[in-house]
C-alpha cells in the first residue's frame, strides 16, 4: 500500500522477522513481501538492508523497508529472497529522506531509492568495497638499505618511501616508475607494510583548518555570519539575500569554517552550470580538508567514492548539483543552497523533486541550519523570509567598489537591427571595446535564427513532430527543433509557393556572432552556448581565455550569463528582454527578471564600473520599468501581491497530472475520466481542493504525442496531498497502456 499506511507497530522484533517488506525498483507505488532466507545480516534484519529478490523473471536489488510478522498473503506463498547484500543498513537519515521524497512527490518508493543510490550500489556492489593500498617503510632507512645490499631499484624505492612518513599509495609509487612487484618484494622482507584504506582517506587534520585566511567581512557580511552563528545547533532556515557580487560565497565559506570547527560536515548545492572548476577551486583553496564534488562529469565509481566519503564522514565538505541532496552525511552540520532560485534544482522528469525544498525538509529533520543564497530569491523563499519563517539576511553592497549597474532600457521599435542589435547599442559596444573593456552580449537563443520564413507567402518552417517552429542553424547548416531534436536540411525554395526568397527571422547566438565579426573584425569573439561547448573542456578553456582580460566580445546564452565571475566585463547587452513579459506561464516574469538581473550582474565586478543595455520592444511595460528603476526586490514584492490575488503559489499549492498519448483522444479521455472521478471524490469528502481541466498542455503536440493536463490546487498542502495520493492510486489501477501519465507536485511550469 501507500507509504502513509505503514504502521510502525507492524514491525516485529528483528530476530523473529518472518516477512521482509521490500522496496523494489519498479514504478509501482507499493512494497513487496518476501521471506528471509540464508543467514540474517550481522545486526539482524532492519530497514535499509539491501537484498537481491526474485521479481517476475528477473532478480532485482531491493531495500528492506520494514520487517513484519504477517503478510497479506499466506507466508507459504511468499518467495524467499535470493541473497542479503549488506551487514549494516544504509544510513537511516538517507532512508528517511527517500521515504519523505517518495511520499511528498507521490513517487514509487522503490524507484526513488534506486534514483538516490550511486549506480554500483543499485547493482548490488558491497558498501566500502573500494580500497587502495598504502605502503609504509617499517624500519629506519639505513637499516633497510643495509639489508638490501646492492639492489639499486629497491634501494631507490626505500629512499622514496623514507621521504613519506605516512607512506604512499600504490598509484603514487608507480607514478615514480616502480612496480607493485618491487613493493611486494620489500614487504616479504618485512621492510615495508601494506594497509588497505578507503579511496578517499581521512586525513587526520593537524594544525590549522584554513589553507588560506578568510577575508575580513564587511559590516553586512559580518552581521549575516553572526546571525548564522546563533543557530548552528538547530534547524535555522536563513535566506542570504545579497546583490550580485556582494560576497555571499565568502559568507558560505565562513559558515562552513564554523561547521567544520564543530567537527561536522557541510553540504553545498549549486546549480547545474554553477559547479565550475573556479567555484570548486574557491572552496578547495580555503580549507585544508577534502572538498568532495558530485557532478555529472564523474564516472559511476568516482561518484560512489564521493558518496562513501560523505557517508563515512571522511569528506567534511560535499559540494554538488541537484542530486547531491541525496548524499548521506555521517555528521551533518549545515546545508547551503547557492542560487536557490535556479530552475535546475527542479528535476523535470521521472522523480520530479525540488532539491532546495528537500534541503529544507532534510535540515528540519536533522536539526541543522540551512542557508539559501541568491541575489534574486524565488518568490517562495522571499515569502517565507517576509513572514519571518526564514531569517532574512541582506547584503546590499558589493565587495568591489561599484554597485550593480542599472538596467538601461533601449527602445527597439522602428529601428534597423543588425544581428539583433540597433545602432546606438553597436556604438556603445564600440566605445567599450575602445576603452579596453570586454562586452557580454546576452541572447537566450542558440542557433542562427529562431525561424525561417518565406517572404512571398508567409510560410514558416515548423517541426513535423511538435507544435513548434524550427530553428535555423548555420554551423553546420540545418533546421533543428529545440523541443525534440528533430533535424532536417534547409530547403532551397518555399515548400508552399516555390519562392526562393526564404529569410531568417530574428537572431540567435550564431547570427549575432556573425554580425559582430563583420562589425569588429579585429576583436576576438567567444560564443558560449550549448552548441559551442559540447566538449566538456571547451567551456573551461574559453572562460580561461576570457579571464586573461583582453578586450573581446562574448556572445552567449544563460550558460554564460549566470554565476561566472568575469572581472573584465564593462558592458552587458541584452539583445531582447521581452520573452518573459507576456508569456502565459505564471512564473515566466519572475524567471526572466531573475535572469536579467543575473546577466546584468556580470558587469563591473572588478576595478571598473559596468553598464547594462537592455533592448526591448516594450520600454513602457510597467513590470520592466519597475525592474529597471527600482530593482528586483521591488518587482518581486509586487509579483507576490499579484500571486496572492490570483491564488497562485506560494499562496496556494499546486499539483499537475500530465497525460500523453499518440492519439489526442486517448489522452483527453483518460484525463477527463480521471478528472471526473476526482471531482466526485472531492465533493463526497467536502475537500477544499480544486480540480481544473483537463486542458491541452501549452505545447500540446510534442514528439508526435499529445499532452493534456489536470491541475489540482489547494491552500493547505495536506489536503492537496490527500487528493493527489488518491488520484495516483486510481491512475495506477485504471491506466491504459496507450496513455502515459505523471504527477508533478509543486510544478515549475504549467
Ligand atoms: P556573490 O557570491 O555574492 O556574487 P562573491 O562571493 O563572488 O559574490 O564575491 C564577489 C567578489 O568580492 C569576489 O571576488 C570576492 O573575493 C570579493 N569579496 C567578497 N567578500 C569580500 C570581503 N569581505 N572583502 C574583500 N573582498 C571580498
Ligand atoms: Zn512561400
Ligand atoms: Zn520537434
Amino acid at each position: 500500500g501507500q507509504l502513509a499506511d505503514f504502521k510502525p507497530d507492524d514491525a516485529a522484533p528483528a530476530t523473529q522477522a518472518r516477512v521482509l517488506r521490500v522496496a523494489v525498483p519498479t514504478p509501482l507505488r507499493r512494497l513487496f513481501d518476501y521471506r528471509p532466507a540464508g543467514a540474517p545480516p550481522a545486526g539482524g534484519w532492519r530497514a535499509g538492508i539491501r537484498v537481491k529478490v526474485p521479481f517476475g523473471r528477473r532478480e532485482l536489488v531491493g531495500i528492506v523497508i520494514a520487517c513484519a510478522a504477517e503478510s497479506d498473503l499466506p507466508l507459504a506463498q511468499l518467495k524467499p529472497i535470493v541473497a542479503c547484500l549488506d551487514a549494516e543498513p544504509l544510513p537511516a537519515d538517507w532512508l528517511w529522506l527517500c521515504e519523505f521524497t517518495a511520499r511528498y512527490y507521490q513517487h514509487a518508493l522503490g524507484d526513488t531509492l534506486h534514483n538516490a543510490l550511486p549506480v554500483p550500489l543499485r547493482q548490488g556492489r558491497p558498501l566500502e568495497a573500494r580500497t587502495r593500498e598504502r605502503w609504509r617503510l617499517e624500519t629506519a632507512e639505513t637499516t633497510a638499505l643495509e639489508q638490501l645490499g646492492r639492489a639499486p631499484r629497491q634501494r631507490e624505492l626505500v629512499t622514496l618511501l623514507a621521504q613519506h612518513r605516512h607512506g604512499l599509495v600504490t598509484s603514487a609509487v608507480s607514478a615514480q616508475g616502480f612496480t607493485r612487484a618491487q613493493l611486494q618484494g620489500l614487504a616479504r622482507r618485512g621492510l615495508v607494510s601494506c594497509h588497505e584504506e578507503p579511496l578517499t582517506a581521512a586525513t587526520a587534520l593537524s594544525g590549522p583548518l584554513l589553507a588560506t585566511p578568510a577575508l575580513t567581512l564587511n559590516r553586512e557580511q559580518a552581521a549575516a555570519l553572526a546571525a548564522l552563528h546563533e543557530g548552528l545547533d538547530r534547524y535555522h532556515p536563513c535566506l542570504l539575500h545579497g546583490v550580485t557580487g556582494s560576497g555571499k560565497t565568502e559568507v558560505y565559506l565562513q559558515l562552513i569554517e564554523a561547521v567544520l570547527g564543530q567537527g561536522k560536515q557541510a553540504l553545498v548545492l549549486v546549480p547545474e552550470i554553477g559547479l565550475t572548476p573556479q567555484t570548486l577551486a574557491r572552496f578547495r583553496k580555503r580549507f585544508r580538508v577534502p572538498v568532495v564534488a558530485l557532478h555529472s562529469g564523474l564516472t559511476d565509481l568516482e561518484r560512489l567514492d564521493a558518496w562513501e566519503a560523505a557517508r563515512s564522514g571522511r569528506a567534511p565538505v560535499v559540494i554538488g548539483t541537484r542530486s547531491a541532496i541525496f548524499t548521506p552525511l555521517a555528521r551533518p552540520g549545515a546545508i547551503i543552497v547557492d542560487e536557490e532560485h535556479d530552475g535546475s534544482f527542479k528535476q523535470q522528469d521521472g522523480l520530479r523533486y525540488h532539491a532546495r525544498d528537500l534541503a529544507i525538509a532534510r535540515a528540519h529533520r536533522e536539526g541543522i541550519p540551512i542557508l539559501l543564497g541568491s541575489a534574486t530569491p524565488s518568490l517562495e523563499s522571499l515569502a517565507q523570509a517576509r513572514s519571518g519563517r526564514y531569517r532574512h539576511l541582506r547584503l546590499t553592497t558589493r565587495a568591489s567598489r561599484h554597485a550593480p549597474a542599472r538596467l538601461e532600457l533601449t527602445d527597439l521599435r522602428g529601428r534597423v537591427r543588425q544581428g539583433g542589435l540597433i545602432p546606438p547599442v553597436i556604438e556603445a559596444i564600440r566605445q567599450a571595446l575602445a576603452a579596453e573593456g570586454q562586452v557580454l552580449v546576452f541572447i537566450n537563443r542558440r542557433g542562427f535564427s529562431p525561424s525561417l520564413a518565406c517572404h512571398q507567402c508567409g510560410w514558416i518552417a515548423e517541426c513535423r513532430h511538435c507544435d513548434s517552429r524550427l530553428t535555423l542553424h548555420r554551423q553546420p547548416p540545418r533546421l533543428v527543433c529545440h523541443h525534440c531534436e528533430h533535424q532536417q536540411p534547409q530547403p532551397d525554395a518555399c515548400p508552399s509557393c516555390g519562392s526562393a526568397d526564404l529569410r531568417p527571422l530574428g537572431a540567435g547566438t550564431e547570427r549575432t556572432e556573425e554580425t559582430l565579426a563583420t562589425l569588429f573584425p579585429q576583436t576576438p569573439i567567444y560564443r558560449i552556448d550549448r552548441d559551442s561547448t559540447r566538449r566538456k573542456e571547451a567551456l573551461d578553456q574559453v572562460l580561461g581565455e576570457i579571464r586573461r582580460g583582453e578586450p573581446s566580445l562574448l556572445v552567449g546564452t544563460q550558460m554564460l550569463a549566470k554565476g561566472h565571475h568575469l572581472p573584465h566585463v564593462t558592458l552587458v547587452v541584452v539583445v531582447n528582454a521581452d520573452a518573459g513579459l507576456y508569456a502565459s506561464d505564471f512564473r515566466a516574469l519572475e524567471q526572466s527578471a531573475q535572469l536579467l538581473i543575473q546577466v546584468a550582474g556580470r558587469a563591473g565586478r572588478a576595478e571598473r564600473p559596468g553598464r547594462v543595455l537592455v533592448q526591448t520592444l516594450h520600454p513602457d511595460d510597467p513590470n520592466l520599468r519597475l525592474l529597471a528603476d527600482s530593482g528586483y526586490d521591488a518587482l518581486a514584492y509586487q509579483l507576490l501581491e499579484e500571486r496572492r490575488l490570483a491564488a497562485l503559489p506560494p499562496y496556494r499549492h499546486l499539483a499537475l497530472a500530465r497525460f500523453e498519448a499518440v492519439k489526442e483522444d486517448d489522452a483527453q479521455a483518460t484525463a477527463a475520466a480521471a478528472g471526473e472521478a476526482l471531482r466526485e471524490w472531492l465533493a463526497a469528502r467536502g475537500s477544499p481542493v480544486h480540480a481544473l481541466g483537463p486542458v491541452p498542455a501549452p505545447m500540446e503536440r510534442r514528439q508526435n504525442r499529445y499532452h493534456v493536463q489536470l491541475m489540482l490546487s489547494a491552500e493547505r498542502r495536506s489536503a492537496l496531498h490527500e487528493a493527489a495520493a488518491w488520484l495516483v492510486t486510481r491512475l495506477e489501477q485504471e491506466s491504459s497502456r496507450r496513455v502515459r501519465w505523471s504527477l508533478d507536485v509543486d510544478p515549475m511550469t504549467l
